[in-house]
């Protein structure tokens, strides 16, 4: 009796029992190794050796024009074999739907991510991948700046060998002459400090490294034409300390310290004019302002940096969080772990998980290039979120920075593997001429940001947003159209339109639903 087979093994059987008129002669080579191919997929029970005799079956059949049969094998063979192949598999997949199907399906597929992989490692190199050129670029700079391990591997080490002047750039990195004379006269106006870590991340002799755009002010930060535009925050802050957007969350700014200043930063006005620490007081108002605003249930505390905070000061700001009742979730806003990823000591971690257990902690990073995750920060960042309910990360698209899908998808990535999730890409904000030139038209994040859908995995993919009044969604619909009840929509990795039925709106608005429907 012929058992039974789905269309597709059945198309695939029919396919390999015809033949073409002008077939070739069949040398004894491929009949010997058909057969072996065949003796394999008889002997054992396993669907591997019968897929690769239906394959090469497939694949003879299509380049010569060969039947399974002038290949020696008799259609109650085969199909013994595609019989055997269904009762193998767990999930009943046809060797048709297999090879005719699924195999080519994932070829197809397979296509999309090609060049990426090719390139990721070149054109976007991690942290991790540069390890040894990084290590020796450590041993230079520790020596010029006189640091020893010790003063290395600690925060205040850190902090206290930070490179400010131009002039001891020059001396660490390869740093062109013009350069160095324009980065003076910025430095004027704007604060450069880069943490010996940091500066090892630089990769000689690069033009546009990612790690120098995102720390050395250049010329055009006082050239480019315009006049900053208050922050979204200034109109937004209803108490000292306290912005906010949004009725159940609000940030408190609890320092104006951060490790090293970017220069793409938000707050550039506002950052690092002068460190300075924050007074009680300041604080108790703004724990006031949260304590009586009881819609209040998430709480950001960012800066600056929340982690240039003493830890001291970190615990208390918790506790006192913690011990508001409507205050249900804490974030914490901090670069550290990729600026000086030494600050993240015992005591912190301590901090976070204790306050962790009384309600969740998330800590929010910015990571914008791979290169910004070593072994030294995901180390980090892997200790963090042993403490903590999430670690998440917003990026910034920047130009010359992570504006190609290569650089956005390996950063997506990589910051994964270093156990820190994608959450938001900001589009460059136009509120402050300092870096216009950083920014990125809004289609080219968009064609960055959705050509992930399908080729990354979902919770690599973060939120594409803009910042005007508020976080305002910029993803692309792939909902196109709508015929009837069924919606048109489109697959954002390769355009593919699909159609999609929607829920019936008379049983949606249907009062019978359910148990309902055995009351009267
Ligand atoms: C970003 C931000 C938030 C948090 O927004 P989410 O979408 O919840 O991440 C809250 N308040 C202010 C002022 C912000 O800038
Ligand atoms: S860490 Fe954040 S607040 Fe600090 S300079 Fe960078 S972008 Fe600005």
């Amino acid at each position: 009796m012929t058992p039974l087979f789905d269309t597709y093994t059945t198309e695939l059987l029919d396919f390999l029992y015809t033949a073409e008129k002008q077939e070739k002669a069949i040398d004894t080579a491929v009949i010997e190794e058909v057969a072996r191919l065949v003796a394999e997929a008889e002997k054992e029970e396993l669907t591997g050796p019968i897929v690769a005799l239906f394959s090469r079956l497939q694949q003879l059949r299509r380049q010569h024009g060969w039947s399974a049969q002038k290949l020696g094998i008799e259609r109650s063979g085969l199909e013994a074999l595609a019989a055997k192949h269904q009762e193998l598999d767990e999930h009943l997949v046809s060797v048709g739907g297999r090879v005719g199907q699924a195999l080519a399906i994932v070829d197809k597929a397979n296509k999309r991510v090609d060049a990426y992989l090719e390139k990721k490692d070149r054109e976007a190199a991690s942290g991790i991948e540069l390890w040894d050129k990084i290590l020796a670029n450590q041993e230079r700079i520790r020596q010029r700046l006189g640091m020893d391990e010790e003063e290395w591997n600690s925060f205040s080490g850190q902090i206290r060998h930070a490179v400010s002047s131009v002039d001891e750039l020059a001396e660490l990195i390869d740093l062109p002459a013009a350069a160095a004379a324009d980065i003076s006269r910025v430095t004027k106006n704007y604060r450069m400090r880069l943490t010996p870590y940091y500066t090892s991340l630089i990769m000689p002799g690069t033009v546009n490294d990612p790690i120098m755009l995102q720390s050395i002010p250049t010329g055009e930060m006082v050239d480019n034409a315009g006049i900053e535009i208050p922050p979204v925050a200034a109109d937004h802050s209803p108490a000292r300390l306290v912005d906010q957007f949004y009725p159940r969350v609000v940030t408190i700014k609890s320092t104006n310290m951060c490790a090293m200043y970017c220069t793409h930063c938000l707050r550039i006005a506002h950052i690092g004019k002068k460190d300075k620490m924050f007074s009680k007081q300041a604080y108790g108002e703004a724990l006031d302002y949260i304590r009586t605003n009881k819609r209040i249930r998430d709480v950001l505390i960012t800066g600056g940096d929340a982690f240039v905070l003493p830890n001291s000061m970190l615990r208390w700001l918790l506790e006192q969080l913690d011990e508001i009742e409507h205050v249900r979730l804490k974030r914490l806003g901090t670069r550290v772990p990729v600026t000086v990823p030494m600050r993240i000591d015992d005591e912190l971690l301590d901090i976070l998980e204790e306050s962790n257990d009384r309600k969740p902690v998330r800590v929010v990073t910015q990571i914008n290039t791979a290169r910004e995750i070593t072994p030294v920060s995901k180390e980090a960042f892997k200790q963090i979120s042993k403490r903590v309910f999430a670690v998440l990360n917003q990026a910034v698209l920047l130009r010359g920075i992570n504006d190609s899908k290569v650089k956005m998808w390996k950063l997506c990535e990589t910051i994964q593997e270093a156990y820190v999730r994608p959450y938001y890409i900001f589009n460059c904000s136009y509120r402050n001429p300092q870096f216009v030139h950083f920014r990125v038209p809004v289609e080219k994040g968009r064609d960055i940001v959705e050509s992930m859908y399908g080729n990354i995995v979902g919770d690599a993919i973060p939120r594409y947003i803009a910042t005007a009044g508020g976080k305002i969604p910029m993803h692309r619909s792939n909902v196109i159209g709508h015929e009837g009840s069924e919606l048109i929509l489109k697959k954002p990795w390769n355009g593919e339109e699909v159609r999609y039925p929607d829920a019936d709106p008379a049983l949606y608005n249907d009062d019978r639903f359910s148990f309902s429907r055995y009351v009267d």
